[in-house]
């Protein structure tokens, strides 16, 4: 017997490998490892020290006795704890690991390579150091206590791939309770690079918001948040639909979000089926399951249909399906043109709160993140394929921080206001 270690690029080939090998005689398979595993071994992240400990001195300063100074001097003015502690730039990415990715509620532990990820994205596009803080709990008020007794150390809670519809009472409630940004990226983040998206969109087939015709897909996080932020930027006509179809007043089968959503929107009282409401629409947003858009559909559209398919890792309908029948396509993947990639969002809007000190992430700051994403492209660059920035464009994320310091400003809830000139560069850079 010969033992033999399987080294692969990916599981797909790595399964195939081992396959191919196990039907060798006298050969044992002894471990397979493939190069994704190898860059999680021991996590994505680590904590630094911004300084060396070499001497008693430095001892004496960075710890005790030295530091009670400075404990207390924060004790005295609780604000100076932004400068005088790693809080201005220090965001908690909090979930229950109910809603992970596209693989549903798997718990707490096995959500953390998602996190660590998604901090290592603030990281490196906007120099946010962000820390997982994946929760054993799942009872809202549970949840809402522990990230209320977490926040002293943050300047900025990330809510993280919790399951609706309780993540919209828990960021509400959070949002009402703590003195720092709230913001639950699977919501708003989308929320934000949609709006972008349709921004650009509308400049190229010259529609205006308050004329579109909306129909959305999927009524969960992403589709009543993408909603609420529509209806903000001008849009009134807009028609829901969840698996039981058009949401409207008549249905005795509405949660509370849903409710909300009845009251809200559907001004010709439309009923029936996802079908009935695309007829004549002049937007479809999908934020549901993979195929459910047929080209029918498309066909029944107004003139220049736009189509965000944005389900993953599937669309609603896969764009060589939908070419021919619509005038400007996005999904969520970056295997298509226009992807819809909401780190195109969240490390620029959490560096504009950082840096403003803002104790909420406003409406109005999340309108300019979104007119500072569209805007990156300029509008002679503007083509169907060509409507979302890359997620690789380095513009990106210091447009977005600006524009959303200054929007913080205007709207109140900045602690540190600063002038132009004033900013001396952008503070994403590590
Ligand atoms: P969610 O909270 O679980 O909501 C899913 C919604 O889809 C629910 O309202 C559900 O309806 C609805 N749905 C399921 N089957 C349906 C059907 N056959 N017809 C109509 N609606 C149906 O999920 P989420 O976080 O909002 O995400 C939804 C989808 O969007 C996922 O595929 C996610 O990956 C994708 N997404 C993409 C991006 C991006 O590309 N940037 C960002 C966010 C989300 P019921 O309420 O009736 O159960
Ligand atoms: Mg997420």
């Amino acid at each position: 017997v010969r033992d033999i270690t399987v080294n692969a690029r990916d599981s797909e080939h790595g399964r195939h490998i081992v396959r191919s090998v196990e039907d060798l005689p006298e050969v044992r398979v002894i471990h397979v490892s493939d190069r994704t595993f190898l860059m999680h071994l021991g996590g994505k992240i680590e904590v630094r020290s911004k300084m060396q400990l070499r001497t008693r001195d430095d001892l004496s300063m960075a710890y005790t006795p030295g530091v009670a100074r400075v404990c207390q001097a924060i004790a005295e003015d609780p604000e100076s704890a932004f400068n005088l502690t790693i809080k201005r730039n220090t965001v908690a990415v909090v979930t229950d690991g109910t809603a992970v990715l596209g693989l549903g509620d798997i718990g707490p532990r096995a959500a953390m390579p998602v996190m660590e990820g998604k901090a290592m994205l603030f990281k490196e596009f906007a120099n946010v150091d962000a820390f997982p803080v994946c929760l054993d709990a799942k009872e809202t008020e549970e949840i809402i206590r522990t990230v209320r007794n977490i926040a002293p150390g943050f300047g900025g809670i990330n809510l993280e791939d919790i399951s609706a519809p309780r993540c919209f009472e828990i960021e509400e409630r959070l949002k009402r309770e703590l003195d720092i940004p709230v913001f639950h990226d699977d919501q708003h983040g989308t929320a934000v690079v949609v709006l972008a998206a349709l921004i650009n969109a509308l400049k190229l087939v010259g529609k205006r918001m308050e004329d579109l015709k909306v129909v959305v897909n999927g009524l969960g996080a992403a589709g009543v948040a993408c909603t609420k932020i529509l209806l903000a930027a001008g849009v009134r006509n807009i028609i829901g639909c969840d698996r039981g179809g058009v949401v409207h007043g008549g249905r005795d089968d509405l949660n509370g979000s849903k409710r909300w959503y009845a009251e809200n929107t559907n001004p010709e009282g439309i009923t029936g089926t996802l079908s009935d409401a695309l007829r004549g629409a002049d937007l479809f947003l999908g934020l549901s399951v993979p195929g459910v858009l047929s080209v029918e559909d498309l066909k029944a559209m107004a003139e220049d249909p736009i189509v965000f398919a944005m389900a993953n890792p599937v669309p609603e309908i896969m764009p060589e399906l939908a070419h021919g029948h619509v005038r400007v396509m996005a999904t969520g993947r970056s295997d298509y043109p226009n992807q819809i990639n909401n780190v195109l969002c969240f490390p620029g809007i959490f560096r504009g709160a950082l840096d403003s000190r803002a104790r909420e992430i406003t409406e109005e700051m999340k309108l300019a993140a979104a007119e500072a994403i569209a805007g990156v492209i300029p509008e002679e660059s503007l083509v169907e394929d060509y409507i979302v920035p890359s997620v690789f464009d380095e513009r990106v994320a210091p447009a977005v921080a600006e524009a959303v310091e200054r929007a913080a400003a205007e709207s109140g809830v900045a602690r540190r206001v600063r002038k132009d000139e004033e900013r001396e560069g952008y503070s994403g850079m590590p």
